[in-house]
């Protein structure tokens, strides 16, 4: 837990570096994303309140913890919140 977790102003700056970062993910490719129903839903929501309701769940979500852990990069996300945060 480093520079207090609850802090808003922390999930807002890391948040808009998610949002960059994903934006120049050159390796991206939706061709490989496996197609889930669960992701039409998630779409609506993640695009109409932006990455930054990614995080929210991201936060909640071990897979994207072990990512941010072994990245050391807190904006990493495991592929399922990664596709989403994506828009796909
Ligand atoms: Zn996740």
């Amino acid at each position: 837990m480093q520079d207090g977790p609850g802090s808003r102003r922390q999930r807002k700056r890391v948040t808009a570096a998610g949002v960059r970062r994903l934006a120049g993910l050159a390796e991206w490719d939706p061709a490989a994303t496996p197609r889930v129903s669960a992701g039409e839903r998630a779409r609506e929501v993640f695009q109409s309140e932006r990455s930054g309701r990614a995080y929210e769940v991201a936060e909640k979500c071990a897979a994207c913890a072990a990512a941010r852990r072994a990245t050391g990069d807190p904006t990493a996300l495991c592929e399922a919140h990664l596709a989403e945060a994506m828009g796909l």
